[in-house]
């Protein structure tokens, strides 16, 4: 087991990384006898490892319940939220409760954001089973639901005691969300360390067939770029933001064909080509380096190329209307070379829209 610390003071916490952990009752520090807990999953991921959860805890000694929220982004809503309000309250956990995340990205962001409210905020652990989940979302503290006039509108920085990765449970997560997962782990080389952008060159077919130790090597890099990068900057106040690369562009992507259609990932994957050649337009990554990235994204097998009949006209528009636009201005993050990236709100339009048409069909 390799362990990774997010550093935040008093509120320090550590990543367990390992192949199998989930039934070994000592990943799950630092709950123990007598605890209470609620896991929080969905039908899909507990049929898989609710089982082999509740079994540790319950050698650990802890006092186990759980309830499960339906599967899929559009459950991410208030509903699901007081699902699990209901299931603490009718079970009578108190404020001493630990809120158990098992599960993708949907589950954690709910279950964290249950955490950070449930009579005022109670312990929260998380146990990713999606690479996204594993490299990005369970590492940070954002959590929160949808609300039907926006994304992830309602939340709470709040961060847990301990996050729990299994690789080995990636075995059975669909092949396509793999894939997903590894335009955000692509995304941390390209950003903030060549090294790693190498290293992902030689290794990526191997984390394509999900090589166990390949699989960890690139989990604990990633949550070691993540929880650097966090800890210098919690709340998103400045170099948080460099882990947006591509996502301006990805999210048009995301919206133009209606939430579900395209992976948040897939989105991304192109988006960072635009943005890459954004970067080469404006002089600074060079033409092999934009060549590198797009030959590694489609060696993840993830698109590289718009959706079919998107054009730069659609693209505009709604990345105009992103959470990241400041005072109507266009705010992206771009590449200064492989592995350092900079925000700029100065990219003329024309430019933004040369790079995207390159990019498309
Ligand atoms: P997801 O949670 O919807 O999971 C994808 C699918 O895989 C679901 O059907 C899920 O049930 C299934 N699944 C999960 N683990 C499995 C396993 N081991 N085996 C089989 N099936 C499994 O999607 P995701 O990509 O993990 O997360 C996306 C969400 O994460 C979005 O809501 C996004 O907003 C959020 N997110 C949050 C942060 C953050 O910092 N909090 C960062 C990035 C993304
Ligand atoms: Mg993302």
């Amino acid at each position: 087991m390799i362990e990774v610390n997010v550093e935040l003071k008093d509120r320090r916490y550590p990543i367990r990384i390992g192949s199998h952990i989930l039934a070994e009752s000592s990943s799950y520090a630092p709950l123990k006898c007598g605890d209470k807990v609620m896991i929080v999953s969905n039908p899909t991921v507990a049929k898989h490892y609710l089982t082999t959860v509740s079994d540790s805890l319950n050698r650990l000694g802890c006092k186990v319940s759980s309830v499960l929220i339906p599967d899929g982004e559009q459950y991410k809503t208030l509903d699901s939220l007081n699902l699990i309000f209901t299931a603490l309250l009718q079970a009578n956990h108190g404020r001493d409760t630990t809120i158990i995340a098992l599960g993708g990205g949907v589950v954690g962001d709910v279950a964290g954001f249950a955490a950070a409210s449930y009579q005022r905020g109670v312990r929260l652990l998380q146990i990713p089973t999606t690479l996204l989940s594993q490299v990005d979302s369970s590492v940070g503290g954002k959590t929160g639901v949808n609300h039907a006039l926006g994304k992830n509108m309602i939340g709470a920085f709040y961060q847990p005691c301990a996050v729990i990765i299994d690789s080995a449970s990636l075995d059975t997560l669909p092949k396509r969300e793999v894939f997903a997962g590894l335009a955000e782990v692509i995304k941390y080389g390209a950003i903030l360390d060549l090294a790693f952008f190498d290293w992902l060159e030689q290794h990526i077919d191997d984390l394509v067939s999900l090589q166990p130790q390949q699989l960890q090597y690139c989990i604990q890099r990633c949550c070691q770029l993540k929880a650097d990068v966090v800890a210098r900057d919690e709340t998103e106040q400045g170099d948080r933001a460099l882990l947006n690369l591509g996502h301006t562009f990805g999210h048009a992507i995301e919206t133009h064909l209606g939430y579900g259609s395209w992976l948040h990932g897939e989105a991304v994957a192109v988006g960072m080509l635009m943005a890459a050649d954004l970067s080469h337009l404006l002089g600074n990554l060079s033409r092999q380096d934009v060549f590198r990235l797009e030959k590694l994204l489609a060696r993840a097998n993830l698109p590289t190329v718009s959706p079919d009949g998107m054009s730069a006209d659609d693209y505009l528009p709604l990345m105009m209307r992103d959470k990241k636009v400041l005072a109507g201005k266009l705010r992206l993050v771009l590449l200064q070379r492989l592995g350092q990236a900079y925000v700029t709100t100065n990219s003329d339009s024309e430019l933004v829209r040369q790079a995207i048409n390159h990019c498309s069909q």
